[in-house]
């Protein structure tokens, strides 16, 4: 429910007025908004898959069993838990060989640990038997396993054979649909939307740069739109309350 400025939340709090900013605007300038956010990310963590890509694990096949792991699971813990699994079983046919009980022991930490060890478990089977042991640079085959959709597919192909693709996960959803870039109602809208609009040397960068900034400035509640480096560029869309 949409409240009103000064009305007092939930939690308490009174809602507190919109800034200044929300007056008149720049022209948007992605250039110099991607600048602008690369500098302000630099001092934090990197995105998980891009993380793990700097330790060493960067084919394909790891990329995409990664991600995997990560939906819906923080990346404070998905990295060390994604690393739990690929330290001990690096490729496709060491996954493949061992049984889907010690795959879940090993992503134990991940939320449906599960039901993914077995799609992992699935993914190394038809990486090895059809694809002799390394997955094809291919958007649909990726998307044909169970448990990948366009946000894992397009990361792993992004992150590990640097294919052009942008990969939409709930952060860079968030923060293109607030600066008024894009308008989408849903995560495949917006990636619609970006393909149209976002030059492509940015395709995978973006979500290199969102997920740490959606992280630490743009959050979810109450992002930091006082000291956001890209203020006088965002029209703050759907912001109703901030810091
Ligand atoms: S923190 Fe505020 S000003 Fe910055 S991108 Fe997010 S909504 Fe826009």
């Amino acid at each position: 429910m949409r409240r009103r400025r000064g009305e007092t939340t939930k939690a308490g709090r009174s809602a507190k007025a919109i800034p200044a900013s929300k007056g008149p605007k720049l022209p948007f300038d992605i250039d110099e908004v991607m600048r602008r956010i690369r500098a302000a990310v630099r001092d934090v963590p990197d995105a998980a898959m891009f993380a793990l890509r700097d330790l060493g694990y960067g084919t394909l096949f790891q990329q995409l069993v990664a991600c995997i792991i990560s939906i819906r699971t923080t990346d404070e813990v998905s990295l060390p838990t994604a690393l739990a699994l690929l330290e001990q079983a690096p490729t496709a046919k060491d996954v493949a060989a061992l049984d889907v009980r010690e795959i879940d022991a090993a992503i134990r930490s991940a939320t449906f640990h599960a039901p993914k060890a077995a799609q992992i478990h699935a993914i190394a089977r038809r990486a090895v038997e059809e694809f002799g042991g390394e997955l094809p640079a291919d958007a649909d085959v990726l998307q044909s396993f169970a448990g990948v959709g366009p946000k894992c597919a397009n990361l792993a192909l992004g992150v590990a054979r640097h294919v052009p693709r942008i990969s939409v996960d709930v952060h860079v959803w968030r923060v293109v649909n607030r600066w008024g870039y894009v308008s989408g109602r849903t995560p495949e809208a917006t990636l619609a939307a970006l393909e149209r609009v976002l030059p492509k040397k940015y395709w995978i960068e973006i979500n290199r740069r969102l997920v740490p900034f959606g992280k630490h400035i743009c959050t979810g509640v109450r992002p930091k739109c006082s000291t956001c480096p890209v203020l006088e560029y965002c029209r703050q869309v759907g912001v109703t309350e901030h810091r």
